[in-house]
């Protein structure tokens, strides 16, 4: 496996709405997209910064994971996300190397991704997205 770059690095908020103008300001550039991912129970907001992105992620509802996060250890950096080609290839090639992921197979994460997570005990306490097209 060989990603390409940072993807994103994803920040669990409270609210979207307090978060965004922090970090259009921050940033210098507008919030690009805010999606809801049902699947993980999230609504995000996206800023380019150079090939990377900023991923806010705001919880839907109290049991989903963002929402528990927050619950246990408030808000902040929840995961980083490495852009790779195949992310089941990349799964594949991942298990077979004995580290832990989350994700059996790749679900699906915002922009139209292909996304799975490494589970943060295998990696050094970093919760670790791959994030691709397929
Ligand atoms: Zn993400």
């Amino acid at each position: 496996m060989k990603p390409t770059h940072i993807e994103h690095i994803g920040i669990a908020v409270r609210s979207l709405q307090e978060a965004i103008p922090f970090y259009e300001s921050l940033l210098g550039t507008p919030c690009y997209s805010i999606e809801e991912v049902p699947d993980q129970k999230v609504k995000t907001a996206f800023f380019r910064i150079g090939e990377t992105k900023i991923e806010l992620l705001e919880s839907t509802s109290p049991d989903g994971p963002i929402g528990k996060f927050i619950e246990r250890r408030g808000q902040g950096l929840h995961h980083v996300a490495l852009a790779v080609e195949n992310v089941s290839d990349a799964l594949n090639e991942i298990n077979e190397q004995g580290i832990r992921t989350i994700d059996a197979a790749p679900r699906s994460g915002a922009e139209g991704h292909s996304i799975a997570f490494i589970h943060p005990q295998s990696a050094f306490g970093v919760l670790t997205e791959l994030c691709g097209k397929l």
